[in-house]
């Protein structure tokens, strides 16, 4: 691994490691990084040669595109050390494969394998004592891509800057949420975006986000353009249990294609449970909650895995759901079978896993 660093990327060490003042116990989601970042710059139609080098501040033309048309995308992944203190990637040939496609539909450069997936090989290599051992610990892997030409002309830039950096993570018990169903506003149109890991999504999601938790909720329930699917819970995919079955929206492209998603669908199938992959209408689920055959909604992500959902309102009317964590909540019991996966606590039939 060594030689490979110093073949494919130059590194340029911190003098001194902040770790000993990082406070493992007390950690906030994604607010410290760890000593290194992998750069790469993108110009003259070519992918420069990737640096991992001291975080640190980035200097740009204020002019620099990505600051006028958001011109930006990103990836979120996490890495897990086991007992024999091996480090673990969760399928991260699907993150490098959805950063490319998010690129093309940003007019943006595809990135190089050997730059996104050996680079944060490289990378990780080197912050290896960042990652702690223990069920709940991981390190949030944040690639991320922006457009630095200088120039406020609306035109796509020329010039990009590829970075990967990483944090230390522990999972917290955040508790049930409870969620607004959007009747007016939309986090992505048809035909736009919303399928793209691009910052803008978030920024629009930011201010009806906003409404939404002054008015006592957690998160928005996206639904499509006529407000009748529901398509994503904040920024998670979202399943739904009705009876004994699990349904969840097929990706669109106002859907994100979630690893997390894909994985819970083949975990639910192989474990036995019923899941389709259909559109879900806002009308079935309220007349499941009032007819009291909705038992679970659940969001799916890399970030908190599953989050499950308590209440939801629509129309001004709130409906709640039952408390099924003591009678085979189906969502409890499929966290805890990815989680362990993750971190090689159980067996990985699946061949998700990818050592470091
Ligand atoms: C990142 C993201 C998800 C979850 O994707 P994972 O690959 O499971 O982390 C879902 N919805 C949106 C809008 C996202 O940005």
């Amino acid at each position: 691994m060594e030689i490979d660093i110093l073949k494919d990327f130059s590194f340029t060490p911190v003098e001194k490691s902040k770790i000993d003042t990082f406070d493992f116990e007390n950690v906030q989601f994604g607010a410290k990084f760890t000593d290194h970042m992998l750069v790469c710059e993108y110009k003259n139609n070519a992918w420069q040669q990737a640096e991992i080098k001291p975080y640190a501040p980035i200097q740009l033309d204020p002019s620099a595109r990505v600051f006028h048309y958001g011109q930006a995308i990103f990836e979120g992944m996490k890495a897990y050390k086991d007992v024999n203190d091996e480090i673990w990637l969760f399928r991260p040939e699907e993150n490098f494969n959805r950063f490319n496609k998010s690129a093309v539909r940003l007019a943006m450069p595809e990135i190089d394998e050997t730059i996104f997936l050996d680079g944060l090989k490289a990378l990780i290599n080197i912050e290896k004592e960042w990652v702690r051992k223990g069920l709940g610990n991981s390190l949030y892997i944040r690639p991320f891509m922006i457009a630095t030409e200088s120039g406020v002309i609306a035109s796509p830039s020329n010039e990009f800057l590829f970075c990967i950096l990483l944090s230390p993570a522990k999972s917290y018990y955040a508790g049930k949420i409870k969620v607004q169903i959007a009747e007016y506003f939309s986090r992505a149109a048809n035909g736009g975006i919303g399928a793209a890991k691009a910052a803008g999504n978030y920024s629009a999601q930011f201010y009806p986000t906003k409404l939404a938790q002054e008015a006592g909720f957690n998160q928005i329930i996206w639904t499509d353009s006529t407000h009748t699917k529901l398509e994503e819970s904040g920024t998670m995919n979202v399943f739904f249990r009705i009876n004994d079955t699990i349904y969840t929206a097929p990706t669109s492209d106002r859907i994100l294609d979630g690893v997390t998603r894909k994985s819970l669908i083949d975990l639910a199938k192989k474990e036995g449970y019923n899941i389709e992959v259909r559109p879900v209408l806002v009308d079935e689920i309220v007349e499941a909650a009032e007819n009291g055959t909705l038992k679970e909604i659940f969001g799916a992500g890399t970030a908190a895995v599953i989050n499950q959902i308590e209440a939801f309102s629509y129309k001004d009317k709130m409906y709640e759901l039952p408390n099924m964590d003591n009678e085979g909540s189906y969502a409890l019991d499929l966290k805890d079978k990815l989680t362990k996966i993750q971190n090689k606590l159980a067996d990985d039939s699946f061949g998700w896993t990818v050592k470091i």
